[in-house]
């Protein structure tokens, strides 16, 4: 059964990715692929814990239908930082960066900038 399973994961993963935004039901993917509902079920919660896909409840006709998702890579890549408080670490000024490293004579662990800063954030 596993290599069963291994063989239709990709099939599957493509069926969901050519739906687009439109999403498909477990249902429509069972009849389009042809297999049991608990190797589907495997292979749906194998992609969603890889985050290649993901369940949405929506609604259509007036009834609520669980929909299955790709997750396109540009979804994958969002990452919010808030560079406003990478701007005041002081290394990032410090002329002596080149020089500083963990047992040099410059470093993090004697500096007093460094410590004021940490100091100054908490
Ligand atoms: S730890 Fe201190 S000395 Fe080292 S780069 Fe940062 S500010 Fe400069």
């Amino acid at each position: 059964m596993e290599s069963n399973i291994s063989n239709y994961e990709n099939l599957i993963q493509e069926k969901i990715m050519e739906k687009g935004s439109e999403g498909i039901s477990q249902q429509e993917l069972m009849k389009a692929v042809g297999i049991s509902t608990r190797e589907l079920s495997i292979i749906v919660k194998r992609l969603i814990g890889k985050k290649a896909i993901i369940k949405k409840t929506v609604k259509e006709n007036g009834k609520s239908i669980v929909k299955l998702y790709a997750i396109t890579n540009s979804e994958k890549q969002k990452i919010y930082v808030n560079m406003g408080s990478i701007e005041e670490i002081p290394c990032f000024y410090c002329k002596l960066l080149s020089k500083c490293n963990n047992g040099a004579h410059v470093n993090p662990s004697s500096c007093s900038k460094l410590s004021e800063w940490v100091l100054s954030i908490v």
